[in-house]
């Protein structure tokens, strides 16, 4: 899914109001130029490079870490994981019975999420 916004810049979606998460501008390129960047795919491949907590959930086959954009808004990273998830297991509350072991294994890209 991509967005086109009031101002006529492309986003992966609607929500993507941050500047820095457009994939470019209709006024200035041809809406097939845009959706044939190199920064949709980057979207799409922030799937495979998934972090964080989503890496040890029995749902990421078909949750697949929650809204890309939300994620990549808040972490500022590619691949980070699902920002309400993510931030729940980090103090604690995530229920245990939703991962598979208790531990959530830090990617060495990611670091700490924030
Ligand atoms: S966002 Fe939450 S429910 Fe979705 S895959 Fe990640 S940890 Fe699982």
């Amino acid at each position: 899914m991509i967005a086109l916004l009031p101002d006529l810049s492309v986003a992966p979606c609607g929500f993507a109001t941050d500047k820095k998460l457009r994939i470019g501008r209709t006024l200035k390129e041809d809406i097939r130029t845009i959706i044939g960047k190199k920064s949709l795919k980057i979207y799409k491949a922030s799937l495979e490079r998934i972090s964080g907590v989503c890496t040890n959930c029995m749902l990421y086959k078909i949750h697949k870490g929650d809204c890309r954009v939300e994620s990549i808004a808040n972490y500022k990273k590619f691949g980070s994981p699902g920002f309400l998830c993510q931030e729940v297991y980090e103090i604690g509350l995530l229920p245990k019975n939703l991962l598979y072991t208790s531990s959530v294994r830090k990617n060495k890209n990611t670091g700490g999420y924030k």
